[in-house]
């Protein structure tokens, strides 16, 4: 039986308090309504343990198994919104203007619960589980933040899971690859400083304008010109903002603003050193000066290879089959920082024909749920098999 009979029993419930998530949606670190109401389930669902406030407002919840082995599998979600302006019309859209659960992160939060309730019911695995429920996925880095305080250690977790919804990917599938999966996500900031004046006299001044325009430009050859052309590296220029917006006035200052998108250590680094040697030199060359700051974001999502299998096969359990071959995608996933420190992998599963993630008529699947909470049940069944 793929699909566990517990968990297809319990859709109307899980849908019910994803339901209750999505029209209460909370943003970053600031998710004390949803945290509140993870831990007063866990708690209801018998879990040994429940921790609330790890990485500031993330939750851990433990089930302990039958027998007392050390391995302990983590299994994460996320229960942070996006500042949205929801038009899904749904009867139980946001109530909050301006703040939507557009990445199905209510999903994730309610899946994982879902497997949550069913695990302390069975207890059909020797080991423990941790679950985790973390804030600000979405640019906070509330994966690092748990990370950062000592949540690996404390609950000894020897292996991490993750999944996020797929726009596109059938309802109830799942898609996975082993290796770099999601990409580092690093911002810069340059301002590029001359001398203003006016437009009809640009002998008189340095023009801004035309410096940040040739760093633009030649901020393209990194990935044309340094990468090796078999490997992936995106730059994007996303900003251009000048102090003025006179028609006839030569900017002092110029802002722009970007992003840098790898999959590999040293492409990043490349990324980031070439950078910084064009653009001091480019705004030096035409008389005037650059200052960059650097925003280091997440880094890639790297799926270890063991665990990529293992979490494949408890997807082909659950779906009969799997793809193994996802396509890397350059988007970012905070999960990356657990899986720099524990063996584990990230997984997709199938959202069907929505909205994607991130739009404004984006609304997560109900009809993956018995999928999802299977996958994550069967997950710990097979990798904490009881003797
Ligand atoms: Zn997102
Ligand atoms: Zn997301």
């Amino acid at each position: 039986m793929p699909i566990k009979n517990r968990l297809a029993e319990l859709q109307e419930e899980i849908a019910a308090w994803r339901r209750d998530f999505h029209e209460n949606p909370e943003l970053m670190y600031d998710v004390h309504r949803t945290a509140g109401i993870v831990a007063e389930k866990l708690r209801e669902f018998g879990c040994d343990e429940v921790v609330e406030g790890i990485g500031r407002t993330g939750v851990v919840g433990i089930i302990r198994g039958r027998s007392g082995s050390d391995r302990v599998i983590g299994l994460r979600a996320d229960m942070d919104a996006l500042p949205i302006y929801e038009v899904t019309g749904l009867p139980y859209a946001s109530r909050v203007p301006g703040k939507m659960h557009a990445c199905g992160h209510d999903g994730h939060t309610a899946m994982l619960l879902g497997a949550a309730k069913y695990l302390a019911e069975t207890r059909n695995f020797d080991g423990t589980v941790a679950l985790i429920f973390q804030p600000a996925e979405e640019g906070g880095a509330g994966g690092k933040a748990m990370v950062d305080d000592g949540m690996i250690e404390r609950f000894g977790i020897t292996e991490a899971y993750g999944m996020h919804n797929s726009p596109g990917l059938e309802v109830g599938k799942f898609s996975i690859r082993s290796g770099p999966f999601y990409a580092a996500t690093d911002e810069f900031e340059i301002t590029v400083t001359g001398k203003g004046g006016h437009a009809a006299k640009p002998h008189a001044s340095i023009d801004t304008t035309l410096i940040a325009s040739h760093i633009i430009i030649a901020l393209q050859s990194i990935a044309s010109r340094n990468a090796d052309p078999i490997k992936s590296i995106v730059v994007s220029v996303t900003s251009f903002r000048t102090e003025t917006e006179a028609f006839n006035v030569i900017p002092e200052r110029v802002t722009l603003r970007g992003t840098i998108r790898t999959f590999e250590k040293e492409l990043r680094a490349l990324g980031e050193e070439r950078l910084k040697a064009l653009v001091p030199q480019i705004a030096g060359a035409f008389g005037g000066s650059a200052e960059i700051d650097w925003r280091p974001g997440y880094p890639a999502t790297v799926n270890w290879e063991a665990e990529t299998t293992y979490a494949a096969e408890a997807a082909r359990t659950v779906a009969g089959d799997v793809d193994t071959n996802a396509e890397p995608l350059m988007g970012g996933e905070d999960f990356s920082y657990v899986l720099e420190v524990v063996p584990g992998a990230y997984i997709q599963i199938g959202n069907g024909d929505s909205a994607d993630v991130h739009h404004p008529a984006y609304n997560f699947n109900d009809e993956a749920i018995p999928a999802g909470a299977s996958f994550w049940a069967e997950l710990v069944e097979q990798r904490l098999r009881a003797a």
